[in-house]
């Protein structure tokens, strides 16, 4: 902490940042009791860095400083029109001793697309890793170790200007912050039964499919209740003109195994701009085709995904994403009745992706593609 304060630190240039080191930290033995059961979103670290954007003078005011709430006029754009936009990554506790984040400029990149279509100020990818450098290096001792662990970096940028005249606003304030995860669903790996929505989409052609922003979610939640009242976990979108194509699950991305003889087929759905392009997603792309299987980003239908399950040469299905990793999907339920894939049970293909990404992540294994960006 004292080599933070010590050396002069700037986001990107022309973006000082100054640090302000919590006076009130959690104490050591209160943190291990929440490292040792960390649960998803619920705790939060000692500090949060924040960055204001005012039209005119672009970004300043880069601060890393205590974890405090926030005080809003009541016309703050965001509560109204719903102009934000977020992230999520993860930094891991490395096998060697070692601290690293996973893929943080891919969630730069992206952070950059989704602020574009909202008709936000993008922020420069180089003080987007930083800020997520200087977040962990601060609160490193908020890293759980171990298995399903890790401390879950929440990026996200909101029109903070205090007016209610509906245009992109003239002021933003964008956040980091930090939380110690454990596993996504409390159940762990087992697989989910998944919900086919037919009565509600998330995302049409033309519209904020492809970002990630508040709004995509808060048109998903019907939905999800609605799976749950059917006794199911997650909802499954499918496209919104002819509501036939599969798209994704809930926060996570789909795949597919289809065998035919020894060919085995992993299957995705394309990007089609309705759905969310996930940093897992091209992570698993790019390890099934290390591989050796044919991988297809390609329109899967209900249909072929029902015919399949049945006649059984659709032998795996799972779903992907950052705070999850990787879900088996076991039973699939819609109006039309329920259909099971393979035996209901996690494939081996599915098991040996998501041991082979956790391994990645943790450093157990050779970092072959430089995902690991190590925090010093
Ligand atoms: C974040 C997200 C994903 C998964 O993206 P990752 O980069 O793999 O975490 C998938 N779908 C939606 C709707 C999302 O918001």
């Amino acid at each position: 902490m004292t080599d933070i304060l010590t050396r002069p630190t700037q986001l990107c240039a022309d973006l000082p940042l100054q640090v302000v080191p919590s006076a009130s930290p959690v104490d050591a033995v209160r943190r291990s009791e929440i490292l040792a059961e960390p649960g998803f979103g619920q705790h939060f670290t000692d500090h949060m860095l924040s960055i204001t954007w005012t039209r005119g003078v672009g970004w300043h005011d880069a601060l890393l400083g205590p974890f405090a709430p926030l005080q809003l006029h009541p016309s703050t754009a965001v509560l109204h029109y719903s102009q934000t936009i977020f992230e999520g990554l993860k930094a891991f506790n490395l096998d060697d001793g070692g601290l690293a984040v996973f893929r943080p400029d891919a969630n730069a990149a992206r952070f950059q697309r989704s602020a574009a279509r909202l008709a936000m100020p993008g922020l420069p990818e180089d003080a987007f890793v930083a800020a997520v450098e200087a977040l962990v290096s601060i609160d490193r001792a908020w890293v759980p170790s171990g298995g399903d662990r890790s401390l879950y970096l929440r990026p996200f940028m909101f029109a903070t200007e205090a007016y209610l005249g509906v245009r992109p606003a003239h002021e933003y304030l964008c956040l980091f912050i930090a939380s110690p995860s454990g596993a996504y669903f409390p159940q762990g790996v087992k697989p989910v039964t998944v919900w086919l929505s037919e009565d509600f989409v998330r995302a049409a052609p033309g519209g904020t499919g492809a970002a990630k922003t508040g709004g995509n979610y808060a048109a998903s939640l019907l939905a999800q209740e609605q799976a749950a009242a059917q006794g199911c976990d997650q909802v499954v979108w499918l496209d919104a003109v002819e509501r036939s194509a599969v798209e994704e699950m809930g926060g996570m991305n789909l795949f597919f195994v289809f065998k035919d003889g020894d060919k085995v087929e992993f299957a995705t759905p394309e990007l089609t701009g309705t759905l969310l392009a996930g940093i897992t997603r091209e992570s698993v792309i790019t390890l099934a085709g290390e591989h050796g299987y044919g991988v297809s980003e390609r329109r899967i239908t209900v249909a072929e995904w029902r015919e399949r399950a049945a006649d059984g040469s659709l032998t795996e299905v799972f779903a992907c994403g950052t705070a999850a990793v990787i879900t088996p999907i076991g039973r699939a339920r819609s109006n039309g009745g329920e259909f099971t894939m393979a035996d209901g049970e996690p494939g081996p293909i599915t098991t040996a992706l998501r041991e082979e990404l956790l391994d990645i992540q943790h450093g157990t294994v050779d970092d072959r593609h430089g995902w690991i960006h190590r925090i010093g």
